[in-house]
């Protein structure tokens, strides 16, 4: 679906020359004379993007785009606003208002376009983000705490260290973060950046035309690229008279640019913009990984649940009829739990479940599955291994909890404690896609077996693998 772009202006024959503009690059346009109607348009049509000439209602302009901001639905529409403003006091207006981009009219056309692109691009990932955080809330997992953060972290990469020195220093003063300084060359030769940053600013005002190409447009893709700094945003400083330049600039992945006589102040601000979204992409991020994990691990114990371990098995059972070798599925069982509960508490039982987790998995290689399946139920899946191999390997780990007492530390005490074991074999010759349920079921019944003949015993079930 094409992106929805809102195009503000009051001038019939500005909308309409935009219109075609935007139509022969494939978005949908949506053209409002005035404010008012804008801010009508914005509920109705949901735009992705608003183009904005505020004329001289800017004042009410600038109310609009604060309330954009601040309201959870609007605030990722980006905003770029368009016309003639020498003053840069507006132009900084304008930002601090939440507009996202000025650009100055007569507009290049290659340049709103590669602009466009980029604001929406950005826009994109966020919502993904976003949408995978809202399903892992939706899914239970509960929303992370609003975290510290952290200071940014920024690095000015310059043709030469010498160069632009005085401006640079005074773009650090004004941030408030810290700053490190590169070489483009350094940059580039692939150097791991010690403390990777969270913004880079590119500065491309020294160098030389013929270099361009070589020094800011491969910097700007490698950083995008490399896995170290993909996620971090890119400002790039372009001399003048490079609108052609600029636009490839943004295709290859800078989030912001900026002409080489931006004020200090404008630079700061973009720079801050720019911070603050990537440090919130950087918490969703977060979210939805600590989510995914959540997903699948047992929290008490730290292993892999059933629903990890399912399409696991699965897996495990196809590639058992590739190598033609056998696999083992356990499954354990502590024996009469409820006892442990029952005399010394739960809390007892919790220690003890995670001792014996922390035992079985210390003992198992590193290709094995262990999985807490149950209660006081686990799941251990061997691939490549043999039917004695598997009596051996789930004899050692009988013995490894029934030989040595759990220590319960708040207690002062040690508890025995038994498992009882069930061992089934799957094998490469009588796989079809029930067939890893059926070894399971064997297994399962093999525990029952070894439970019904006194407990602390492996069995194994006896059906031809
Ligand atoms: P058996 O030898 O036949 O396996 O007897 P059992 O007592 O181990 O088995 P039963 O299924 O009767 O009881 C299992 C107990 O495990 C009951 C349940 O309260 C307890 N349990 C399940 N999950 C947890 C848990 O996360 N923590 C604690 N402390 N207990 C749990
Ligand atoms: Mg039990
Ligand atoms: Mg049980």
């Amino acid at each position: 679906m094409s992106a929805r772009i809102l195009i503000v202006d009051s001038v019939a024959t500005n909308r309409i020359v935009l219109k075609v503009k935007l139509l022969a690059a494939q978005y949908e346009v949506v053209p409002c004379a005035s404010l008012q109607e804008a801010q009508q348009k914005v509920v109705d049509d949901r735009p992705d993007l608003i183009l904005i000439d505020i004329a001289d209602q800017q004042d009410e302009a600038f109310v609009w785009f604060s309330a954009l901001k601040s309201s959870p639905e609007t605030a990722a529409i980006p905003i770029v606003v368009l016309g003639s403003f020498p003053a840069s006091t507006f132009r900084l207006a304008a930002l601090e208002s939440g507009a996202d981009d000025i650009l100055n009219k007569p507009v290049h056309d290659v340049m709103l376009q590669a602009r466009i692109r980029s604001l929406l691009r950005s826009r994109d990932a966020a919502a993904e983000l976003k949408m995978r955080e809202d399903t892992h809330r939706a899914l239970g997992f509960a929303e992370q705490a609003e975290t510290f953060v952290p200071a940014g972290k920024i690095a000015i990469v310059t043709p030469s260290l010498t160069g632009n020195r005085k401006r640079l220093s005074a773009i650090e003063a004004e941030l408030g973060h810290r700053c490190e300084f590169y070489t483009m060359d350094k940059v580039l030769s692939g150097e791991l950046l010690t403390n990777v940053p969270d913004v880079f600013v590119i500065d491309g005002v020294g160098v030389e035309q013929n270099r361009f190409g070589n020094d800011v447009y491969r910097l700007v893709s490698e950083l995008r690229t490399r896995t170290e700094t993909r996620h971090a945003a890119q400002l790039v400083i372009l001399p003048d008279e490079t609108e052609g330049t600029a636009a490839m600039v943004l295709d290859i992945g800078a989030n912001d640019l900026v002409a080489g006589q931006v004020t200090v102040r404008e630079l700061v601000l973009r720079i801050h913009t720019l911070l603050a979204r990537k440090q919130q992409q950087d918490r969703l991020r977060d979210t939805v990984r600590d989510g995914l994990k959540a997903a699948v691990t047992d929290p008490l114990t730290g292993l892999y649940n059933r629903r990890y371990a399912v399409p696991h098995l699965t897996r495990m059972a196809e590639i058992s009829r590739e190598t033609g070798r056998n696999f083992a599925m356990m499954v354990l069982d502590i024996d009469h739990f409820k006892s442990i509960n029952d005399t010394y508490g739960h809390a007892a039982g919790d220690h003890v479940l995670t001792m014996v987790a922390q035992r079985l998995a210390e003992n198992l290689r590193a290709i094995d599955l262990l999985a807490r399946i149950g209660g006081e139920e686990f799941l251990v899946a061997m691939p490549d291994t043999s039917p004695s191999q598997a009596r051996q390997a789930a004899e050692r780990l009988r013995e490894l909890i029934g030989q040595t007492a759990f220590d319960i530390p708040d207690r002062q005490i040690t508890l025995p404690v038994t498992m009882s074991i069930g061992v089934a074999l799957g094998g490469p010759d009588s796989m079809d896609n029930g067939e890893v349920e059926r070894v399971f079921d064997r297994a399962d019944a093999a525990l029952y077996q070894a439970k019904s003949s006194g407990r602390n015993m492996v069995n194994i079930s006896l059906s031809a693998a």
